[in-house]
């Protein structure tokens, strides 16, 4: 059986996390080693490991990543300082966790990429 990811096991409740907000598609936690002052990953529930592996029918769900984005960045007060969103994919781009992730960034000024 393949093995579950960290994100499912917070989800499964394997894994303790401070969720800051979660619905029926999605869930958004702060980042174990932030990268700045905020570093919250929006994760949906169901499992795409890569964005390679996204289908038509996850529009939708993309979409509300997006969206869950943009609502904690204004909830954190970053949406007018700036942020930056972002998913890696695969090894050249460094993803460790294979279960898509949308890293949302800011609190501080950030190196040009
Ligand atoms: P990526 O390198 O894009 O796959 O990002 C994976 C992210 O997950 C990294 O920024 C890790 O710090 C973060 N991470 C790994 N385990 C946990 C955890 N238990 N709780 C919160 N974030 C985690």
């Amino acid at each position: 059986m393949e093995n579950k990811s960290v994100f499912e096991m917070i989800l499964a409740g394997e894994i303790d996390s401070d969720k800051i907000y979660e619905d029926e598609q999605i869930f958004a936690i702060h980042d174990i080693n932030p990268v700045a002052k905020v570093h919250i990953l929006i994760i949906p529930k169901k499992k795409i490991p890569t964005i390679n592996d996204l289908l038509e029918s996850d529009k939708n769900l993309i979409g509300s990543m997006f969206i869950c984005a943009k609502n904690l960045a204004k909830e954190f007060g970053i949406d007018q300082t700036g942020y930056r969103l972002l998913f890696n994919t695969n090894a050249d781009a460094m993803q460790t966790v294979f279960h898509i992730h949308l890293h949302l960034i800011g609190g501080e000024k950030l190196k040009n990429i």
